[in-house]
């Protein structure tokens, strides 16, 4: 039965539309493929075709994800069914408590077999995968990547680059004449500049509340009253429409910049050239195959064209498959790493003091993969939650994505997984944070970034060596030191925990050809000062772990 709450708009308008539902071909469409232009249901007539859709909170409790993703999921969701109805496509919506298979199977009972494109969810996919061994669920190729399953091909290590020169050549796109057009493959060395205000960062769009997207702000504040971040439902993108917008956007505002100022960051703009597509290239709202192809063609500058199309085409691509090659990061080198049984809430507990009262059951999918190449452990701070940590670059980039679920990459590299790694944070940990905070975050391509890229808890397995920075790298690509008490020459304490986290692991990252230098500069640094960089390295874990806020005086020793 419809809770009363939900006795609505959105269903009044379903029921417009209500289709004959017999003698139709039915897919399952889940909350991350709501598109008709690939795959099943952009094949067929209309007519002879039904979909469905499910709305669990099963799903929205696994885990306590910002307010705003469940209003994107949820929003989205709404629209792509009321979008179906008109075309004649028959739509069978169904409220739920319970997990994907569960629902499924009275489905299947009712309806008849049905398809889906294989979820990019290894989560999803576990929990369908009963369903599939009984014969009631068929997986057909998902047509929304750009490369086929098994396009990862040879042992691990895997490298981004030869991946993507591979796929430049396959699909012939910026080559000319079978060589790279301009001559290089990347343009990521030239793609380095600060940000100084100017040129100005475009805002985002806008997008209409209707009463779609009213009500789903209801539903956010009746069940899902204790989930945290900021719910804004006039940035949020929800129709095919305001898919198409946000694209022309992110074509026309931001495309030409967006070399040029890959790297830097600002607290005047969470995203400055960045293209805010994630959310909706990961739901299948906008497809990368369509705005790779306008992309192309845009008369833009070359270092920002193929700066946006290495995301897409290289990174992307290459992120999925390493998930899909190592089981999602359960199978490292040729060994199985622990997985946990049941999912993690990111630190929810030691910030809010409370157990999340997570929707996980006996028998659903676990909670993942939980490798740890430098034996990390420590506890995700309460700073990550938005506790004041006096370290102004961390304490911004939080608020940002409490605020919006939103930041770009070099945020979430540089800044987030950079501090965590320098204090020996659970990988998992922060994997499961991103997984929560972030309106785009889904195990196939949010672990394989902090596992994987941000992290170095695989080791080698997708990057050469660990992204870890001092405080010169923030100085120079932010202003973020500009409003911050501690003084980025004279007292930062990310030098010393720079210097303390290559003191700790020196031995492992020792034979690393590309952590030659910096372990060689290390053997050349005092053992006063080593020993300073580590006693700011445990007062700096001491104070974040009590969520205390660190001033320049806590570090006059
Ligand atoms: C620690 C960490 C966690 C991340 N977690 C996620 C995540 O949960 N979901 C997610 O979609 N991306 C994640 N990324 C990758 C990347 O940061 C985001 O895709 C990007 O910031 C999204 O913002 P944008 O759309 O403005 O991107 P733009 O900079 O405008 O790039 C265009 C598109 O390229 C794609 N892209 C770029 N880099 C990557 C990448 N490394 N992996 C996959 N796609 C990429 C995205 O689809 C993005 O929309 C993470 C990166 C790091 C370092
Ligand atoms: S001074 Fe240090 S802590 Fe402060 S913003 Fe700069 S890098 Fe971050």
């Amino acid at each position: 039965m419809v809770p009363a709450f939900l006795m609505s708009f959105f269903l009044d308008r379903l029921s417009e539309n209500r289709r004959d539902p017999s003698g139709r071909r039915w897919i399952f469409v889940p909350y991350d493929q709501l598109t008709d232009r690939v795959g099943p249901l952009s094949k067929g007539d209309p007519k002879t075709t039904g979909v469905v859709l499910v709305e669990t909170s099963w799903k929205g409790n696994r885990r306590p994800y910002h307010r705003q993703k469940l209003a994107l999921i949820l929003s989205n969701l709404r629209h792509f069914a009321l979008e179906q109805s008109e075309r004649g496509v028959a739509v069978e919506y169904v409220f739920s408590h319970e997990p994907y298979r569960a629902i499924l199977k009275g489905v299947i009972s009712r309806l008849g077999p049905l398809t889906l494109m294989t979820p990019a969810e290894r989560e999803l996919r576990e929990d369908l995968r009963p369903l599939v061994r009984e014969g009631g669920l068929t997986f057909v190729p998902h047509e929304g990547w750009m490369t086929g399953e098994g396009r990862l091909e040879g042992a691990p290590p895997w490298r981004m680059d030869g991946f993507y020169r591979s796929l430049r050549r396959d699909t012939g796109m910026l080559m000319r004449k079978r060589k790279p057009e301009g001559g290089k493959y990347s343009y990521d060395a030239e793609n380095r500049e600060p940000w100084k205000g100017d040129p100005p960062a475009p805002a985002p769009p806008a997008f209409p509340v209707d009463p779609v997207k009213e009500e789903v702000g209801k539903v956010i504040a009746n069940k899902f009253k204790n989930h945290p971040g900021r719910l804004d439902l006039a940035t949020l993108p929800a129709t095919r429409k305001d898919g198409e917008r946000m694209w022309t956007w992110a074509r026309d505002s931001c495309l030409s910049r967006f070399g040029p100022y890959e790297d830097a960051m600002s607290v005047h703009s969470s995203g400055l050239f960045h293209t805010r597509l994630s959310a909706l290239l990961n739901i299948c709202r906008v497809l990368p195959r369509e705005i790779l192809v306008e992309a192309e063609k845009a008369d833009i500058p070359l270092r920002s064209k193929e700066g946006f199309i290495r995301q897409i085409l290289g990174w992307r691509e290459f992120v999925r498959h390493v998930h899909a090659r190592t089981e999602g990061f359960r199978v490292v080198d040729g060994k199985r790493t622990p997985v946990t049984e049941s999912p993690g809430d990111g630190g929810y507990k030691t910030w809010s003091g409370r157990a999340w009262p997570s929707s996980h059951a006996r028998g659903d999918p676990d909670g993942g993969a939980k490798p740890a190449f430098l034996g990390e452990a420590t506890p995700l701070p309460p700073a990550f939650w938005g506790e004041p940590s006096g370290l102004a670059c961390l304490d911004h980039v939080v608020s940002c994505v409490w605020e919006e679920g939103y930041s770009h990459h070099i945020t979430r590299l540089m800044v987030l997984a950079n501090l965590a790694t320098l204090l020996d944070v659970s990988p998992r940990e922060l994997t499961d944070w991103f997984w929560i905070a972030y309106t785009d975050a889904y195990d196939w391509v949010v672990e394989p970034n902090v596992l994987g890229m941000g992290t170095y808890a695989a080791g080698e397995l997708m990057t050469t060596k660990p992204y870890v920075s001092g405080t010169p790298y923030i100085l120079k690509m932010s202003d973020y030191c500009e409003g911050c008490a501690f003084d980025p020459k004279k007292n930062c304490p990310i030098s010393s925990l720079y210097w303390a986290f290559l003191h700790r692991h020196e031995k492992a990252l020792k034979g690393n050809p590309r952590m030659k230098l910096p372990v060689a500069s290390l053997g050349r640094r005092s053992r006063k000062s080593r020993e300073k960089d580590l006693a700011v390295f445990r007062k700096v874990q001491d104070l974040l772990a009590s969520g205390e806020k660190m001033r320049p005086k806590d570090f006059s020793f």
